[in-house]
């Protein structure tokens, strides 16, 4: 078979020096091999590049955005995640990020207010979870990768395609204001998120499973006098997830899915109406709501791939995964399968052995809890959610919610799912981690891939 691209031999002999880079973020120097090369830096891009990096494996990161700006992303770090934090030593850095703690969630319904989840008994350090707006996480997380010589995140480079090889990845194509690029590497990871590029150019199948609802974001100023805490108010055909930001108010209204035009065309006041009815504590403030552009619509999607991988390739994320918004669970799963990729494949990226088997144990160790965590979604959804969202009159929990929350393992099972998740992933000891200081290390793309 011809092959699309031209590679070196053994060890990358001759690529290595040609394509010397500088470290962290510095795009000056287009790179053209790496041994890793991540595709998205969101949780799951951000905490993978950081965790190879820090082993010393050479990595490159590609993001097409030149920030991490973007709103209404969820902002939710786990009590897991904080675990990783401590186990990568920088729990204490992270501590001086601004960040609020939830340490319980309620159901607000006319009947009155119920617990749904309660963090204080989970096991572990970190009992609660933590809010802190995205794009300081991920400027965390990317600013203590940056101190490793063997990362490199390129800003504005926006992956569009695969290069292949005999039947295996062999790297990406990417644009950035300088023109079209090749990057060639052992190992490509898509963590572009739910509408990935690479994993249609993968051409992996993906199972849809579907869900009643889409959601609006919004925010409010909150007061002195409003509900203490996170909670979700449940109305007749609405809910309405209000997330506690200190000072303002993180909202999500819920509506059935495709009700969305229907809404828009009732025009912005018919949002304030509803706000005003269900949340009356906001009735002062829902004008702060100008227009459309203030509102961030989510097109909610449940659904996974079949197979993760191909030889040099690997989805992890939201790219392997879109989860339901019910729990609030993405962005943990993102991180869980940055720790698990990183455990499962850093020696054999230093070794430069990569085979499938490294890559099918990686979507082993995380099939699991996905299809766990997507169960309860959709045992939630049709219990809970899209009772509320067909109820026409009194909101109450219905009966088998309201059953289910009274039984305390249940609520325990909830706060675990929300709170760690199904199979909590752990930094393995990693003997021989890079220093900050350590020289740079040399990409690796050979000697060749193996099936
Ligand atoms: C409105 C909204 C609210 C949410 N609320 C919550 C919440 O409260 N709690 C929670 O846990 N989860 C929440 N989620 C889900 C959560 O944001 C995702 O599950 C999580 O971010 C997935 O992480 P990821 O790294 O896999 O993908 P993403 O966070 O989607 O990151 C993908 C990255 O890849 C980049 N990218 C995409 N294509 C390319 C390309 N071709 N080339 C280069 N870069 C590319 C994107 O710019 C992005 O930075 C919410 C999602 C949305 C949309």
């Amino acid at each position: 078979m011809r092959a699309a691209v031209e590679f070196s031999d053994a060890g990358g002999r001759g690529i290595g020096e040609a394509s010397r880079v500088g470290t962290s973020t510095d795009d000056s120097v287009v790179p053209d091999t790496t041994t890793c090369c991540i595709v998205g830096c969101g949780p799951a891009g951000a905490m993978l590049g950081l965790m190879l990096a820090r082993a010393g494996v050479d990595v490159v990161v590609l993001e097409k955005h030149a920030d991490f700006f973007r709103d209404f992303r969820g902002d939710t770090v786990h009590a897991s995640t904080l675990t990783v934090l401590d186990e990568l030593g920088l729990i204490d850095r992270f501590a001086r990020v601004p960040q609020q703690r939830t340490t319980a969630i309620a159901v607000m319904t006319d009947d009155g207010t119920t617990t749904m989840a309660d963090f204080t008994g989970l096991p572990g350090k970190y009992p609660y979870i933590t809010m802190v707006p995205q794009w300081d996480f991920l400027d965390f997380v990317t600013g203590e990768a940056s101190r490793y010589p063997s990362f490199r995140l390129l800003r504005n480079a926006e992956a569009y395609g695969l290069i292949t090889q005999d039947g295996a990845v062999r790297g990406v194509r990417y644009r950035d204001a300088r023109g079209t690029h090749e990057l060639r590497a052992l190992l490509t990871v898509a963590a572009d998120g739910r509408s990935s590029v690479l994993r249609r150019a993968a051409g992996l199948p993906v199972i849809e499973l579907g869900a009643p609802m889409d959601v609006l974001w919004y925010r409010l100023p909150k007061t002195a006098s409003d509900p203490p805490g996170s909670f979700a108010r449940l109305t007749p055909g609405r809910i309405l997830p209000m997330l506690d930001r200190g000072t303002y108010w993180q909202g999500a209204y819920t509506m059935p899915k495709g009700s969305f035009a229907e809404l828009k065309a009732r025009g912005i006041d018919a949002l304030h109406q509803d706000l005003r009815q269900w949340l009356p504590f906001m009735a002062d403030r829902v004008e702060s709501i100008t227009d459309w552009d203030d509102v961030g619509f989510l097109e909610v999607r449940m659904n996974r791939l079949r197979r993760w991988h191909r030889p040099g390739f690997l989805c992890i994320g939201d790219a392997a995964h879109a989860m339901s918004p019910v729990g609030g669970v993405g962005i943990n799963m993102a991180v869980q399968d940055a720790v698990a990729a990183a455990n499962a494949l850093i020696g054999p990226l230093l070794a430069g052995q990569l085979t499938e088997d490294d890559l099918r144990a990686v979507q082993r160790r995380r099939e699991f809890p996905t299809r766990m965590t997507q169960r309860m979604q959709r045992i939630m959804q049709r219990a809970m959610i899209s009772p509320a969202l067909e109820a026409r009159h009194a909101a109450q929990l219905p009966t088998a919610a309201r059953a289910a929350l009274r039984v305390s393992l249940l609520r325990r099972l909830l706060s675990r799912l929300i709170g760690i998740g199904f199979r909590a992933e752990h930094v393995r000891d990693i003997r021989h981690a890079a220093s900050p200081h350590a020289p740079k290390s040399r990409p690796i793309i050979g000697p060749s891939w193996r099936r």
